[in-house]
């Protein structure tokens, strides 16, 4: 047994350097556990957990989930896995397999431990929705050829075999479906439209909204994202999910880009591209699930969420500059 004193439990959270995993750890550690974090740093980066370098209950582990692992814990957080479209499409043959083998090791794993196991699912398994708001028990609209399609279907397999597990093996299962989620840590290029906002404002550049910028999002805080996770983690074996954790706000990416041009005074001028190809028109969370479930709704209104986002990107502007 892992498990050193009743409260504190040994966590593991794959996916841990980067942008939501770090926040997750962050509030994992102040609530006293261990956290081993694995993470191959494709996306992520050691900076993200720098500041745990000596912390006596944190372990950094270098790691690709696609290969088997052997750790002894109570606990797993899956959160391994490219989350935005330029880092999940740069190898997607490697996306799939990230989510389709990296699930099959850490449910392996779970069972083996007989441990409960959350994986951070998406909105992009309802694909370009074609019922709005999202409900959970709507199936989806997704391409299975496009080029968005080895993060969508990598993340819908992955679903697949968290319930095949749970079926099968009895496994404990939490399978969130998190909604568009932004704050400080993000990564500066990994072209998601709030860093890129942000970043082109800082630094004066124009703003690339893509499409004619009516396509909408619903932007959730990180930290309240990182609360609906621990709610949902603290769940009984009946609370399987998929569970929507998103902020059900929603806003045209035009909205988005003066919300950042006023927080930021920057006077970038708008730039209009082409819009990507499967690019959803809209999406929205309904969270009616989580609230009745979790009691949990988000707190932190955009325009707050941003001016902190932005905070952060200010002390990186240095760096940003010379890139
Ligand atoms: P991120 O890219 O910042 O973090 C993903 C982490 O996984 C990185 O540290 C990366 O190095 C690591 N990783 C990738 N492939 C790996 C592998 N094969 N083995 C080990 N580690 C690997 O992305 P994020 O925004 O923090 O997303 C975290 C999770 O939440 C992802 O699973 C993502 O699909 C999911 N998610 C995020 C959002 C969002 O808006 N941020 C929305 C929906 C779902
Ligand atoms: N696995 C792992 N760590 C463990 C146990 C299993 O990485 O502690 C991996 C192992 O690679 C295995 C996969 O999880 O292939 C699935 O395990 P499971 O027990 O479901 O299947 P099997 O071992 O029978 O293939
Ligand atoms: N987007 C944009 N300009 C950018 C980056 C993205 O207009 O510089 C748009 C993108 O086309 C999409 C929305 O913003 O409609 C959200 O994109 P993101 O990549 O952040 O997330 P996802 O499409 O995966 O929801």
């Amino acid at each position: 047994m892992a498990r050193l004193y009743d409260s504190r439990k040994r966590i593991l959270v794959t996916g841990g350097a980067g942008f939501v995993g770090s926040h997750l750890i962050d509030r994992l550690l102040e609530q006293g556990h261990e956290i081993i974090c694995v993470d191959n740093l494709f996306t992520g980066t050691k900076r993200n957990v720098d500041h745990l370098h000596n912390h006596a209950r944190f372990e950094l582990i270098r790691h690709d989930v696609t290969l088997p692992l052997y750790v002894e814990v109570d606990e797993i957080y899956n959160l391994a896995c490219p989350a935005s479209p330029v880092h999940y499409q740069h190898d997607p043959v490697q996306t799939t397999k990230t989510s389709v083998h990296g699930a099959i090791n850490m449910l392996g794993l779970a069972k083996r431990l007989k441990c409960k196991i959350f994986q951070a699912s998406t909105s992009e398994v309802y694909g370009d929705p074609s019922v709005h708001p999202q409900p959970e028990g709507y199936w989806g609209n997704v391409n299975p050829i496009g080029i968005r399609s080895c993060y969508d279907e990598g993340k819908r397999c992955a679903e697949t075999l968290f319930f095949d597990y749970h079926r099968q093996h009895g496994l404990d299962i939490k399978v969130a479906r998190i909604f568009n989620t932004y704050g400080p840590r993000m990564h500066h290029a990994d072209g998601r439209v709030v860093s890129n906002f942000i970043v082109q404002a800082l630094l004066g550049q124009p703003i690339t909204i893509y499409g004619d910028g009516q396509q909408t999002r619903s932007f959730c805080y990180v930290d309240d994202l990182v609360e609906g996770f621990i709610r949902l983690m603290d769940t009984g074996p009946d609370v399987t999910g998929p569970m929507n954790l998103g902020n059900p706000g929603e806003f045209t990416m035009l909205e988005l880009a003066e919300q950042v041009l006023a927080l930021t005074g920057s006077k970038s001028k708008l730039e209009f591209m082409d819009l990507p190809q499967d690019d959803p028109k809209q999406r929205r969370p309904d969270i009616t699930l989580a609230k009745t479930t979790l009691d949990w709704d988000p707190e932190v209104k955009l325009t707050e969420g941003l001016r902190r986002t932005v905070d952060y990107f200010k002390t990186r502007l240095p760096e940003l500059q010379v890139v």
